[in-house]
């Protein structure tokens, strides 16, 4: 059976509530120029949910199945969706070539086609809204993010966020291992134009975001994301449940604190 591709396109996630609507013109509103603090933004799973990317990127495997092996997009879709469901997170697409007998060494081909589609990704009303709450308010935002920067610059094009933030620091470029390492940080810093003291690092990871971000002197916010993990010993400065949280937070974070950009 063909399904229409626009009618099984559309993703679903226990995210939808929170992450279904484009990002609009009127919604942008331009840097100042007397901007004294600055913030390091993660990316996945802070200012959209990565399981977008994945839902996105076997749906892109599956219509390139049905494409080259003549089995349909949907069922291929279901069979690694089911995998996931499973516990099989990373092992899709060798479920995929298992269920239907296909070799083994097809994987590496499905898995090219994965990380090299364009992302069907769409950002919050609510990301959107903070990001330009954030800017409004003076912040210089930095998008801070591990991964490999071709697909990581995939995700970015397709969420549209060049335009609501001053820079974006694909971190693999700048040390192997990417995040926590002090080096990325420092390059976060140095587009930020401001210095650790007046800067706050907002993430979802306890390693990555919050003990890279503190070990160079930088104060730091935590988005507990669904499943995430509790607080400990190592947290964040300030833990949120809902990024809209965030301006205020990362105000009184700061308060008091004066940067000294110029
Ligand atoms: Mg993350």
């Amino acid at each position: 059976m063909i399904v229409p591709s626009t009618l099984w396109r559309t993703v679903s996630s226990p995210w939808d509530a929170r992450f279904t609507i484009g990002p609009s013109p009127k919604d942008h509103i331009p840097t100042t120029a007397t901007c004294r603090r600055g913030a390091i933004l993660d990316l996945d799973d802070t200012l959209y949910p990565r399981e977008l990317f994945v839902q996105s990127g076997l749906m892109a495997v599956a219509r390139h199945l049905e494409e080259q092996r003549g089995i349909t997009a949907m069922d291929a879709f279901d069979t690694m969706s089911a995998a996931r469901r499973d516990g099989a997170h990373g092992l899709e697409l060798q479920a995929m070539c298992s269920q239907y007998g296909l070799p083994a060494d097809l994987v590496a081909e499905l898995l090219h086609v994965y990380r090299t589609h364009r992302p069907l990704l769409t950002l919050s009303r609510e990301t959107v809204s903070v990001l330009a709450r954030l800017r409004a308010d003076g912040w210089r935002l930095v998008i801070l993010t591990n991964g490999p920067p071709a697909v990581q610059r995939a995700k970015v094009q397709a969420l549209g966020l060049s335009r609501l933030v001053d820079h974006v620091v694909y971190a693999e470029e700048h040390d192997p291992g990417g995040k926590p390492a002090a080096a990325v940080f420092r390059e976060a810093l140095r587009c930020l134009d401001v210095p650790a003291s007046a800067s706050i690092c907002v993430g979802d990871d306890l390693v990555r975001d919050i003990a890279g971000a503190r070990a160079a002197g930088i104060r730091t916010v935590r988005l507990a994301t669904p499943g995430a993990p509790g607080a400990s010993a190592a947290d964040a400065d300030v833990t949120i449940e809902s990024l809209s949280a965030l301006p205020d937070v990362a105000a009184r974070l700061l308060k008091g604190a004066r940067a000294d950009a110029s």
